[in-house]
C-alpha cells in the first residue's frame, strides 16, 4: 500500500547487504567499538549515505520510503551501522537543505552524501537536553565574524567530524528566539572534544562532548538566518525522528526474528518452547505491536513523500516504535533465557542498542508533548 516495486527492489538489496555483510560482523563492531573501514566502503559504495540526498548535491535522490526500507533492514542486523547512514542523511545534512545557502550546500553536502566527510549535530549541551531552548552556549558578533564560547555532549560522531553544526545564542534576552547555528569548522583553534563516552549500547560510533573556547567563525558559517536558528533545529530534529523509528521497527524485527528461531528450538519439560501458550501470547503481542509501528513509520514516511507537515505523524511514529522496541527487545530476550543476558548471544546487544531509541532525538515524554501540543491546540 505504501511501497512500489522501487521501493521493494532497494529493501531487496538492502536486506541482502546486513545478511550478508552486517549480520556477520555486527558481535565484533559492538566488542571492538569501531566499524571496519570496509563496512563504511561498501555503505558509500551503495550510495546509501546520500539516499535520500538530492541529486544535485552528489546524492541519490531516493524518497523517504526508500530511505525508511533501507534503515528497517540495516538495523535488523546492526544499529550502529545505520547511525552514520541515519546522520548523514537527516541530522547532518538536514539544518544545510533547510537553511544553507547555495553556496554552502554545494560545499558541505556532496562529501556527507559520498560518505567522505561527517557532519556532527551540536544541540544539546549539560544544562540544556529536553529543554534545548534554555542553552548557554554563545555567539558574540566581532566585525566579519561571531566569537563562539560553550560546550555541546553526547554529540555523535563529534571525534570523527570534519565540521559540526552548533546551535548557539545570539540574543540571549530572546531565549530560543535568539539561537543562530553555525556550521563549524571542527580544525579551527578553540575547538576541541571531550573523552570518547563509554555507551551502554550502540558501539562504533563516538559520542563526546564538543568544546567551544572563543571559536572565530566567519559570518560566512552561520546557517540560515540570524536568531532563527531553533527553527531550523525543530525542523530537522523532526525528520530524524523518522530514522529514530525505523531503528525502532528494525531492532524489533530482528529481535523477534531470533526470538522465533529459538523458540522453535529449545526444548523445555519435553516440548518446544514455542508449544507453550503463554510464549505463543508473548509472540502474538510481539507481532502485532511491531506491525502496528511500522504502519505509523510508514505512514509518516508516506505524508512526507507527499510534503506534508507531519510534526505529529513522525512524533507518533518515533514514540511507538521506540517504546514497542524496549518491550520487544524485552520479551526475545526473556525467551532466551539465562542465554539472553550472555554477550555472545546477538539478544545482549540488542537490548543494550535499543535502550537509547526512547532517549535520543527527544525523549519519549518529549514525544508526548509533542504529540499533545498539537491535538489540543
Ligand atoms: C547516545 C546518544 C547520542 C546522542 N546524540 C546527540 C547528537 O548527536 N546531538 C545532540 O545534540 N544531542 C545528542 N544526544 C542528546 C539527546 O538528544 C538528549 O540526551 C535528550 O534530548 C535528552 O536530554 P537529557 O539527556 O538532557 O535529558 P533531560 O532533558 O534531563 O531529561 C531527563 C528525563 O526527564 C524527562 N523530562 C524532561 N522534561 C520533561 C517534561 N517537561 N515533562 C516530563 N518529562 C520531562 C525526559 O523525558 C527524561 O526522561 C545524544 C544522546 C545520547 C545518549
Amino acid at each position: 500500500m505504501f511501497f512500489t516495486e522501487d521501493h521493494e527492489y532497494i529493501r531487496d538489496l538492502a536486506r541482502e547487504f546486513a545478511e550478508k555483510e552486517l549480520a556477520p560482523i555486527a558481535h565484533e563492531i559492538d566488542q571492538t567499538d569501531t566499524i571496519p573501514q570496509r563496512i563504511y566502503d561498501l555503505m558509500a559504495d551503495m550510495g546509501f549515505f546520500g539516499l535520500k540526498i538530492p541529486e544535485e548535491y552528489g546524492g541519490q535522490g531516493l524518497d523517504v520510503r526508500s530511505y525508511v526500507c533501507v534503515m528497517e533492514e540495516i538495523c535488523k542486523k546492526s544499529i550502529a551501522a545505520s547511525l552514520l547512514m541515519s546522520s548523514a542523511n537527516s541530522l547532518s545534512t538536514a539544518p544545510i537543505l533547510l537553511a544553507g545557502t547555495e553556496e554552502q550546500k554545494k560545499k558541505y553536502i556532496p562529501g556527507i552524501a559520498s560518505g567522505k566527510e561527517i557532519m556532527a549535530f551540536g544541540l544539546t549541551e549539560p544544562g540544556a537536553g529536553s529543554d534545548a531552548g534554555s542553552m548557554t552556549t554563545r555567539a558574540v558578533e566581532d566585525g566579519d565574524s561571531y566569537i563562539l564560547n560553550g560546550r555541546k555532549c553526547f554529540i555523535t560522531a563529534a571525534p570523527i567530524a570534519q565540521n559540526t553544526v552548533i546551535f548557539a545564542k545570539t540574543s540571549p534576552e530572546k531565549g530560543s528566539k535568539g539561537i543562530t547555528s553555525f556550521i563549524v569548522d571542527m580544525s579551527l583553534p578553540g575547538v576541541s572534544v571531550g573523552k570518547n563516552e563509554v555507551k551502554m549500547g550502540q558501539h562504533g560510533v563516538p559520542v563526546s562532548d564538543v568544546i567551544l573556547e572563543d571559536v572565530r567563525v566567519p559570518k560566512s558559517a552561520i546557517l540560515g538566518e540570524v536568531d532563527k536558528g531553533f527553527i531550523t533545529a525543530m525542523k530537522t530534529l523532526s525528520i530524524g525522528r523518522i530514522g529514530v523509528a525505523c531503528q525502532g521497527i528494525g531492532i524489533s524485527q530482528g529481535a523477534l526474528d531470533a526470538a522465533v528461531a529459538h523458540i522453535k528450538e529449545r526444548k523445555q519439560f519435553g516440548k518446544r518452547l514455542a508449544d507453550f501458550q503463554a510464549i505463543q501470547f508473548m509472540i502474538a503481542d510481539m507481532e502485532t505491536k511491531v506491525n502496528a509501528a511500522r504502519l505509523l513509520v510508514y505512514n509518516a514516511a508516506y505524508l512526507m513523500d507527499q510534503h506534508k507537515d507531519v510534526t505529529k505523524e513522525a512524533s507518533m511514529a518515533k514514540y511507538f516504535a521506540t517504546e514497542t522496541a524496549l518491550e520487544v527487545v524485552s520479551k526475545a530476550l526473556q525467551m532466551f533465557g539465562g542465554y539472553g543476558y550472555i554477550n555472545e548471544y546477538p539478544i545482549e546487544r540488542m537490548y543494550r542498542d535499543a535502550r537509547v531509541l526512547t532517549i535520543y532525538e527527544g525523549t519519549s515524554q518529549v514525544q508526548q508533548m509533542v504529540i499533545s501540543g498539537i491535538v489540543l491546540k
